[in-house]
């Protein structure tokens, strides 16, 4: 499972980043997701900050 982030529709609001650092930085203005695999004890975590981004930014791939 990996996440992406949508730069173009992210407002930066930082809340994947607070849920779940180990799979969402912030860069610049905006986040990015790890381009590594999310560990399956994180994807839950994950799967939560995307549904929890206000603009949904974030895609969830298996
Ligand atoms: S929760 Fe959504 S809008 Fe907020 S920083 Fe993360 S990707 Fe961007």
């Amino acid at each position: 499972m990996k996440a992406i982030v949508d730069a173009e529709t992210c407002i930066g609001c930082e809340v994947c980043v607070e849920m779940c650092p180990e799979v969402f930085q912030m860069e610049g203005e905006v986040a990015i997701a790890s381009t590594e695999p999310i560990a399956e004890d994180l994807s839950d975590l994950a799967t939560d900050a995307a549904e929890s981004c206000p603009v949904d930014a974030i895609t969830i791939e298996p």
